[in-house]
């Protein structure tokens, strides 16, 4: 049934966020709890009891049977384990609803299974997880609205404390941040201003096509995209999809998905059609950094869920069709502290922010100095298909600023002082009726895989499928790392009076030192690439070559400097990295495998029989017909289906034999290098076949039934 409430009402309504504990809680516990959280510390625990306790009744109050420790394990997915609110039958045959304090914080969910990288034999079975309190307690209700599950949102650790998910290291990059903004903004004076959190905002773009003709595409199935495919004939040229009238269809569903995040706190905001036919995007509302990144977890999984509703499949994919766009995340990120100050705002005047210019430039200086790290945090899977594939962020990591912005570097650079700020003028529209707007400063590059948007940075290049959270660690602890050698220099300086000079002499030393990374033309042009080379900046243009850059001595180094991971937590990464792509890959290959033995030869047997008895036919019935169309067409046909048999047994020799090379980087490699390649071989005559065979014949709903029949 529809939902007619409005969304202030609906908002929020299935979270334990701060208004229900102030509502519920004790003065005293709630304000412990608060401190807590403020001060990053362990949760007193007959605190914990108290809370714990307020969580269930509330929990019970909204149907909920279950309590669950929600976590992000290195499978991409997230993990859930459901325990009743039931204790063991007392005598008279009664249960009570319990939940202890001990249970909020604490669980120890059997971990063996989830990839560990070699950080854990299975039988050290053992992994903890651990209440993250700074990201509230939820309940999702189940199907129909009836039951629920209370939702603890965790973090997952081994019996050693290292950390096996995704939110650990986040958790332990914002700490690193905070503390070096902190020790910056308190050189300028600042002696107000108690946290700075990195703020994300996650746009989501995801396909959607018709759940039945989903069904039918076993590719999409099992890999989560299309192996096989011919062009239709018509894509996205026309533009017209692209902030397109939405249509009845896809409006209701994108009703329901708004209504089930808007009652968990997610506060989506944003959606129209993207690029593609069936492409779509989501933006919320950026939040605190972990909190971004659970929710856009919950953005990605309730697509899912109400997609299935309506009959639909919600496709989250990097590149599910070839020959139009596919999906990203671009991951918004800037630097806000507890009383509200932006430290990526410019102001009007940038070039008399000084604040802002070392932090801008010690930003330019973390992302050229880590390029290749930065990238490796955007590695998935389905992203060696979109990036540097002229619709998404090349594979190089560049930084766009800006004419403003660039024009203040080129004076700090070229006089060591920045004396005035290109100001945005007034975009006269030549319409009586319509006012002169006042434009910005900087026009917008869409190419630039990291590009500064007014008072934050879009990283463009992470997944669409991917957790955010690898990108935001990253950008956190690269910009810390700037953030502290500053802080080391000038600290120093301040020792002699000569602080001003030095935060001048800085800024033009990080600006010149690392110009090279700022590039403000066209990322998709053949004259970047050319030109990348020539200043040097990494081009890795596959997952498994971004992977080696996770373990490197200057990686190592980095991340311990500032305890987010130790070099063991780093190569299980790069472990699990090669076993995610090795996993994947060859799920792809056997799909294909198995869908052009199973599917396309039997159908093309099926028709070229028919068309040869039918040639037959014609010639008995009457010899003089002219039947040169068919029988040309039976050679066309029989010629593409000798060159796929050709190269399925290619593959699937080129397949089997991966398992004679060792796991980890180097079987990766192999299925990079000699795999992918021969994936790349069998669709090209099976592509060419779906347009000889009659339509009723070929064993699968073609692209144009899937992208134009939602
Ligand atoms: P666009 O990129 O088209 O300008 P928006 O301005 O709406 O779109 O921003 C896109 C995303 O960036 C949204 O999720 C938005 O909440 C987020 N965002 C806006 N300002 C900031 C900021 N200061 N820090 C982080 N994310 C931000
Ligand atoms: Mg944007």
């Amino acid at each position: 049934m529809q939902d007619t409430r409005c969304i202030s009402e609906i908002f929020g309504e299935l979270v334990f966020n701060d208004m229900v504990m102030q509502e519920r809680l004790p003065k005293k516990i709630y304000k412990e709890l608060k401190k807590t959280i403020a001060e990053g510390k362990e949760l007193d625990l007959a605190v914990a009891d108290v809370v714990a306790h307020e969580m269930k009744e509330w929990a019970l109050e909204q149907g909920a049977t279950h309590y669950s420790h929600w976590f992000q394990p290195l499978t991409g997915a997230t993990a859930e384990k459901h325990d009743a609110f039931l204790s063991a039958p007392q005598p008279s045959g009664k249960v009570l609803m319990e939940f202890s304090g001990k249970e909020l914080v604490k669980g120890e969910p059997d971990a063996s299974s989830f990839p560990s990288g070699g950080l854990r034999a299975t039988f050290e079975a053992r992994g903890y997880t651990a209440w993250d309190c700074t990201s509230p307690a939820f309940v999702k209700k189940g199907k129909n609205g009836f039951g629920g599950i209370l939702y603890i949102p965790t973090a997952f650790c081994s019996y050693k404390g290292e950390a096996l998910d995704q939110k650990t290291p986040l958790l332990r990059s914002m700490e690193a941040i905070n503390e070096q903004a902190l020790r910056l903004l308190r050189l300028f004076g600042n002696e107000t201003s108690h946290r700075v959190t990195p703020s994300v905002g996650a746009e989501q773009e995801y396909f959607l096509v018709d759940r039945e003709k989903y069904l039918k595409r076993k590719d999409l199935v099992f890999t989560g995209r299309t192996l096989f495919g011919a062009m239709p004939p018509k894509g996205q040229e026309l533009d017209d999809h692209y902030f397109g009238v939405i249509r009845d269809r896809i409006a209701a569903f994108m009703r329901d998905v708004n209504t089930e995040l808007w009652k968990l706190g997610v506060s989506a905001k944003t959606q129209h059609n993207e690029a593609a036919p069936a492409q779509h995007e989501l933006a919320p509302i950026y939040a605190e950094c972990n909190l971004a990144a659970d929710h856009n977890q919950l953005v990605m999984e309730t697509l899912k869920v109400v997609a299935y509703r309506h009959g639909l499949q919600c496709v989250l994919h990097e590149k599910p069709f070839a020959g139009v766009n596919g999906s990203g995340k671009h991951n918004n990120w800037s630097l806000v502290t507890d009383d509200g100050i932006n430290l990526l705002d410019p102001g009007k005047t940038p070039h008399e922010n000084i604040q802002f210019l070392l932090v801008l430039t010690c930003i330019l200086r973390a992302v050229d100095k880590h390029a290749a790290l930065l990238r490796e945090s955007a590695a998935d899977v389905g992203n060696d298909h979109r990036l540097g594939a002229a619709e998404a962020p090349p594979a190089i990591i560049s930084v766009y600023l800006g004419e403003q912005l660039q024009d203040v570097l080129s004076q700090l650079i070229s006089t060591g002082e920045a004396t005035h700020s290109i100001k945005g003028g007034h975009l006269h529209t030549g319409v009586r009726t319509l006012p002169d707007f006042a434009m910005d400063a900087t026009d917008r590059n869409r190419t630039s895989p990291f590009a500064f948007t007014g008072n934050k940075f879009e990283f463009r290049m992470v997944g669409s499928r991917d957790s955010v959270a690898p990108a935001n660690v990253v950008l956190n602890t690269i910009v810390a790392e700037s953030f502290a050698d500053a802080c080391e220099r000038l600290e120093r300086a301040k020792e002699t009076d000569k602080l001003e000079m030095a935060i001048h002499d800085l800024i033009k030393e990080y600006a010149s030192a690392h110009q090279r990374i700022v590039f403000n033309g066209n990322g998709y042009s053949e004259e970047w690439v050319a030109e990348a080379v020539r200043r040097g900046l990494p081009n890795l243009d596959c997952m498994v070559d971004t992977i080696p850059s996770l373990t490197t001595e200057d990686s190592v180094g980095l991340f311990e400097r500032f305890g987010v991971f130790t070099r063991a937590e780093l190569q299980s990464r790069a472990e699990i990295q090669y076993e995610t792509y090795t996993k994947a890959m060859n799920i792809e290959a056997r799909a294909m495998i198995d869908i052009a033995s199973k599917q396309i030869i039997p159908a093309v047997v099926q028709y070229t029989t028919a068309l040869a008895s039918s040639i037959n036919q014609i010639k008995s019935a009457c010899g003089e017909a002219n039947i040169s169309v068919q029988i040309e067409l039976l050679k066309e046909c029989s010629n593409a289906l000798a060159a796929t048999k050709a190269a399925l047994k290619e593959l699937t020799v080129l397949t089997d034999n991966a398992r004679n090379y060792p796991e980890g980087q180097e079987r990766a490699v192999y299925f990079r290098r000699k795999v992918v390649p021969a994936m790349e071989e069998l669709r090209v005559p099976v592509d060419k076949l779906e347009m000889l065979v009659a339509k009723e014949m070929w064993p699968m709903p073609s692209y144009g039934d899937l992208l134009f029949e939602v």
